[in-house]
């Protein structure tokens, strides 16, 4: 009967962390009480899966920030700007790296794999003197042996390690970051050597990286590494953890050879091929880490079917070398549902956050070993036959109505070129347009009138006055500058997936599911458990309002169908894309309120769109053909006078540039002011793009205020690439985080920069 968690979250269940860490940042707590915090809470957690009866206990999954910027620290890769002499790095360095300080930036961060994590990437070169500089591993090994739980120290692995660095500021960019794994190694091997003193026995190398697509030259580094530190890992059990996908065959066979390694995890969730290829062979006399309980989602395990699973793993590897385990961290999922006071029992029966996520890997594990917890068993079971049948998931109109869009394609019945002619006779737009992308300022008042409004506190009748004022004032004020396309400024909004999420049927909300999404930020996805559907109109209410209030046209704003599913935890029972045509389902019911209404410009985000592509190349044709589809049904419809926009929020497109071609939007405003060269490029290189585009001329994410100069200068190079009658100016994203002291003359600076332009052409 073994058992295994992968990882844990560590926020804690109300983000104790969160807090403790932001009041250290602020100077309000010490040092010493931050990390009074953050034992208490990986004691509770040690205990929370002790008590559990948890076999392979992790520990070193705790962070204050990052488990890759711990490695860095752990081998003193501290980039030189930082400062750091030598020694155990301080608090200090750790979150100069992980933030910034007065003087320096922080290091980059970019998404962890295909979550919502994002991680500090390392900046390695041929200078950087690598050295035993965090002994955090060690340190919570015995940190939790004192507690009388002895833990499996995980660690990430060696070469994952590498392949998610960047090479160094000065270093060439062609720089082989795989050739200092040498130099690495030997920090790896005194970590080893101390956690053997401190009497481990198991050790685990997370080695995410061997579920992508990989050369034979990446895979060598495998081999390479693993034979390397055979020897010092001599006496230990070693677990290579593998998480977010399967493994591609050929990786199999390295990661099944390699030396010294006693034990293989698996992701069997989202790995879908792994089955079969344990099935086609697996070392013997070596531990099999089956990942049934899934790390990434929300959802009550199928504990029948995981048993069976692991039944017929049993056979292949042996009684005694399965070991029943989650299929990555639980770092994704929310933390306990027992915190959960207002979704209603039936919901609640159906789900299981981190916490009950150990207890059903326990189950699994006393079910193999003949000692089933059957009143455990048959409370899931009624739960998923519970799921099954409810009403509240099935609604056969919607079904129907998705089940109806298969097979067919959904286009708009005109060309882009067409379409835009019929708009400009009615809209009747200078050249450049101007206009942002949606939400204005949301200052302090505004968002203690929507909470005191959730509240009860304030009647509907006060509550809309004062939005009603709001959007006036924004409203006013683009006139005022002089804006050619306005927006309400979403002040109805506290999030842009919330906010329709709470208006369609099929959708639920947690108070407590906060997911870490960086540092101290975590977000709380909405629950999608049952069919979507629109039960009545969402926007048209202030959409019209604001229209109301202006002779210029006023944009519809709505979030996308891909947006609102990747920014949820979307239900397990069905395919992702039949979900996904079911909300596009409803916004296109929105889209034709109001085009009805006499809204002629519509903005449709899908901010989130690239962040859905799987982590292979050979899954992501599909699904970009779904959530291109997906976005065309939503506005196939309208008429070809209506104006349909949609907003994303990177630049890095080049390698979906042709998908985002077959949206066939009539305008795009992308994010872009960090680097023109890589957007511009694709169009230098001959892509022919017909419909409007709206490269952002300015960078939101900083309070720094741009100069009219600066605009124009950078609207003249997009120019030299893009035909000036498609092309907007814009800001690269909404306003919502900056002060108005900013957005003011940004905007002034903006219109005056277009204008300017305009005189020119
Ligand atoms: N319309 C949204 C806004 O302006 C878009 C936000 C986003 O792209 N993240 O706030
Ligand atoms: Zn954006």
């Amino acid at each position: 009967m073994a058992s295994h968690i992968v990882g844990y979250p560590r926020m804690g269940p109300k983000r104790e962390l969160k807090f403790a860490l932001e009041s250290f940042w602020n100077g309000k707590i010490s040092a010493d009480e931050l990390q009074k915090v953050a034992s208490g809470l990986k004691a509770s957690i040690w205990k929370e899966m002790a008590d559990a009866g948890i076999k392979y206990i992790p520990s070193n999954t705790f962070s204050y920030y990052d488990q890759v910027l711990d490695t860095t620290a752990m081998i003193g890769a501290v980039p030189p700007r930082y400062g750091w002499n030598g020694g155990e790095i301080d608090f200090d360095v750790y979150f100069s790296m992980a933030r910034g300080n007065a003087t320096l930036p922080a290091m980059e961060m970019t998404k962890w794999f295909d979550t919502n994590y994002h991680y500090i990437v390392p900046e390695l070169g041929p200078d950087m003197k690598f050295s035993y500089a965090s002994h955090k591993a060690v340190d919570e090994y015995k940190e939790a042996k004192a507690l009388g739980v002895d833990t499996v120290p995980v660690i990430v692995g060696p070469v994952s390690y590498l392949l998610l660095s960047k090479p160094a500021k000065g270093t060439d960019k062609s720089y082989h970051l795989l050739s200092l794994i040498d130099r690495i190694l030997l920090v790896y091997k005194e970590v080893i050597s101390e956690l053997k003193a401190a009497g481990t026995s198991w050790i685990q190398f997370d080695e995410p990286k061997l579920v992508t697509d990989l050369d034979s030259h990446q895979l060598q580094a495998f081999t390479h590494a693993y034979s390397e530190l055979e020897s010092a890992l001599s006496g230990l059990n070693v677990l290579i953890e593998t998480y977010f996908a399967d493994v591609p065959a050929e990786g199999y066979r390295t990661l099944a050879s390699l030396k010294g390694v006693t034990a293989f995890g698996f992701d069997l969730v989202r790995g879908t091929k792994t089955l079969d290829l344990i099935k086609g062979g697996f070392p013997s006399g070596k531990y099999l880490f089956a990942g049934v309980v899934d790390g990434r989602n929300i959802w009550a395990n199928d504990l029948a079917a995981s048993l069976n699973t692991l039944q017929a793993l049993e056979d292949i590897v042996g009684k005694d070398k399965l070991v029943v385990s989650t299929s990555c961290s639980l770092l994704h999922t929310a933390v306990d549902l027992g915190n959960e006071i207002k979704l209603d029992a039936e919901i609640k029966s159906w789900l299981a956050f981190a916490a009950q996520k150990i207890l059903e890997v326990n189950a699994l594990a006393k079910g193999l070993s003949g000692q089933k917890d059957e009143a455990f068993f048959s409370a899931n079971a009624a739960a998923h036959a519970s799921r099954k049948s409810s009403s509240r998931v099935t609604n056969e109109t919607v079904q129907k109505a998705a089940a109806a869009l298969k097979g067919s394609d959904h286009c708009r019945s005109t060309n882009v070129g067409a379409r835009l002619e019929a708009q400009q006779k009615k809209l009747n737009l200078p050249l450049l347009p101007t206009s942002t992308t949606g939400s204005f300022p949301q200052t302090m008042d505004l968002r203690r009138v929507r909470r005191a409004y959730k509240a009860n506190k304030i009647s509907e009748d006060y509550y809309v006055k004062a939005i009603k004022e709001e959007i006036r004032k924004v409203v006013e004020l683009q006139e005022e500058l002089d804006i050619d396309v306005l927006v309400h400024g979403e002040p109805e909004r506290n999030d842009m997936v919330e906010y329709f999420g709470e208006q369609l049927s099929g959708f639920a909300f947690t108070v407590n599911g906060w997911v870490q999404s960086y540092g101290s930020r975590c977000v709380k996805p909405p629950i999608i458990y049952g069919d979507v559907s629109r039960p009545t109109p969402m926007t048209v209410f202030w959409s019209t309002m604001a229209q109301s209030m202006t002779k210029r046209p006023m944009k519809g704003m709505l979030t996308g169908p891909v947006t609102i599913l990747n920014w949820s935890f979307v239900r397990n029972d069905q395919p992702r894309f039949e979900t996904c045509y079911q909300v596009a389902l409803a916004i296109k019911d929105e889209l034709e309120d109001l085009e009805k209404a006499g809204i002629t410009i519509i903005q449709i985000d899908e901010a989130a769109l690239r962040e859905g592509l799987p982590l292979r190349k050979s899954e992501q044709p599909f699904y970009l053909d779904w959530a291109v589809h997906s976005f065309r049904i939503t506005n196939c419809s309208v008429q070809d006078t209506t104006q349909i926009h949609t907003h994303m929020c990177y630049s890095n497109f080049n390698d979906i540039i042709h998908s985002i071609i077959d949206m066939d939007s009539d305008v795009i405003t992308l994010e872009n002011s960090r680097s023109d060269e890589k957007l511009l490029s694709v169009f230098r290189e001959g892509v022919k793009y017909g419909a409007g585009i709206g490269p952002g001329v300015y960078d939101i994410h900083s309070p720094r205020i741009p100069s009219t100069e600066e605009i124009v200068d950078r609207i003249t190079k997009m120019l030299a690439v893009l035909e000036s009658h498609i092309l907007w100016v814009n800001p690269d994203c909404g306003l919502k985080t900056r002060k108005y002291s900013e957005v003011k003359p940004a905007l002034s600076n903006m219109v005056a920069a277009a204008k300017i332009v305009r005189t020119r052409l």
